[in-house]
C-alpha cells in the first residue's frame, strides 16, 4: 500500500479569477461562509494531533487562491515551523504574488506552483474571465518576482484546452530551456465546467509530448516531484516538463495524498465523495484528538477503496459538478 503522507489543504474556496474551467462566471457558487472556515489555529492543532503523528510530512496549500487567505504569512510560518514539515508548497494563480512573493518567503515557504495557462494576454483574460485591465502582465509579474525571491522549484501549471490554447505548447515548452522553471501539463477534466468540456475535449498528454518530442528530442528526467507528474526534459534545456495524466492514464494506485477543504472536510479522493469526514464540526465540539486521529486513520485504510477508477465506474455521466476550487485543488 502507498504510504500516505501528503496533505493537500485547501485555504479558501473563493477566487479573483473565474477560470472557463474551473468557475466559470456564470456558474452560482455557494461560496463557504467565514465563521465556516477553518481557522489557522484549527489548522494547526488538526495537523499537530491528528496529521503528523499518522505520518503526513508533506503539506500544500491550496485553494481557490490561497492568497486571499487572511492571515496567510502567520499560517506558512507555523506550519514551515513544525519540526516534521519535510516539505511545504504552495498552488497559486500568481496574480498577487508581486507583492506576497517576498513576505512568504520569509515566512518559510519555499515551493511554488503558479498556474499559468497562456502567454498571450487576449487567451490569458478570457481563460480567468473578463478582467479590465488585463490581468496577464501582474500575473506574469507574480511569476517573475517569485523568481527572484529565490522559490526553487518554481513550477508553472498549464491546462491546455483545444482550440484556447494548445496553439501555445511549443511557447510554454520553451521556457523551460533557458530558465530552471519547470512546466506541467495537466490534462484538462471533467470537473468545473460541463459545457466547455463537452465542447472542447481534452488533449493527452502524449499527443502534448510528441509535439515537443519532434521540435526539440525529449528525454526522462531524474527530478521527480511528491506528485503524480511524469518528468522529462528538452536534452539539454534547463527546466523540465511534466504531464500529469488523469484521463489518459489512471494513477490512482500511486495516489499519495488526502484533500482537507476550508470548511475541514477531509476528502479522500479528489473525484470520489465517499468516505468524507467533517474534521472541523468535530474539532468544535470538542471531540477528542486521539478519536479524531483513529477516525482518519480507518479513512487512510480505506483509501485504496475509494478512488477515480472505482468513482469513474458508478456514474452516468462522468462529470463532476463540484469545481476543483470548491473541493481544493
Ligand atoms: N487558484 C490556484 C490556482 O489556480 O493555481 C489554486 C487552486 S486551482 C483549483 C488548482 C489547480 O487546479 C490549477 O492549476 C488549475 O489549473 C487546476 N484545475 C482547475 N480546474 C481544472 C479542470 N477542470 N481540469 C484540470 N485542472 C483544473
Ligand atoms: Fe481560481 Fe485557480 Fe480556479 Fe482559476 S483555477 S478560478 S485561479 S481557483
Amino acid at each position: 500500500m502507498n504510504k500516505i503522507d501528503y496533505l493537500r489543504l485547501s485555504l479558501i474556496d473563493k477566487c479573483n479569477f473565474r477560470c472557463q474551467y474551473c468557475m466559470p462566471e456564470e456558474a452560482q457558487l455557494k461560496y463557504i461562509l467565514h465563521q465556516d472556515l477553518l481557522t489557522n489555529e484549527e489548522i494547526i492543532t488538526l495537523l499537530k494531533k491528528v496529521f503528523i503523528p499518522l505520518g503526513f510530512t508533506k503539506f500544500r496549500l491550496t485553494g481557490g487562491e490561497p492568497l486571499l487567505r487572511p492571515g496567510l504569512e502567520d499560517l506558512v510560518r507555523d506550519i514551515a515551523n513544525l519540526p516534521e514539515t519535510e516539505d511545504l508548497g504552495m498552488t497559486t494563480n500568481g496574480f498577487l504574488l508581486t507583492k506576497m512573493a517576498q513576505s512568504l518567503y520569509n515566512a518559510g515557504l519555499r515551493r511554488i506552483n503558479i498556474s499559468l495557462d497562456s502567454l498571450n494576454p487576449q487567451t490569458f483574460d478570457w481563460i480567468i474571465g473578463n478582467g479590465n485591465p488585463s490581468r496577464w502582465q501582474q500575473t506574469w509579474q507574480g511569476i517573475l518576482t517569485a523568481y527572484e525571491v529565490g522559490f526553487d522549484p518554481l513550477k508553472l501549471n498549464v491546462v491546455i484546452i483545444p482550440g484556447v490554447n494548445d496553439g501555445e505548447i511549443l511557447d510554454l515548452a520553451a521556457l523551460t530551456i533557458e530558465r530552471n522553471w519547470h512546466i506541467r501539463f495537466i490534462e484538462f477534466m471533467p470537473i468545473g465546467n460541463g459545457e466547455l468540456f463537452t465542447e472542447k475535449a481534452w488533449i493527452p498528454s502524449e499527443e502534448i509530448r510528441q509535439q515537443i518530442r519532434s521540435k526539440w528530442g525529449l528525454v526522462t528526467s531524474n527530478v521527480t516531484g511528491n506528485g503524480p507528474a511524469d518528468v522529462f526534459q528538452i536534452p539539454d534545456a534547463k527546466g523540465t516538463l511534466g504531464f500529469i495524466s488523469q484521463m489518459s492514464e489512471c494513477f490512482c494506485d500511486r495516489c499519495n495524498r488526502v484533500r482537507l477543504s476550508a470548511d475541514g472536510w477531509l476528502r479522500p479522493c479528489l473525484l470520489n465523495e465517499e468516505g468524507q469526514i467533517d474534521l472541523k464540526t468535530a474539532l468544535r465540539q470538542g471531540v477528542d484528538g486521539e478519536i479524531l486521529k483513529t477516525q482518519v486513520q480507518k479513512l487512510l485504510e480505506l483509501k485504496p477503496e475509494i478512488n477515480f477508477k472505482q468513482r469513474d465506474a458508478g456514474t452516468d455521466t462522468g462529470f463532476y459538478s463540484r469545481t476543483m476550487s470548491q473541493i481544493g485543488g
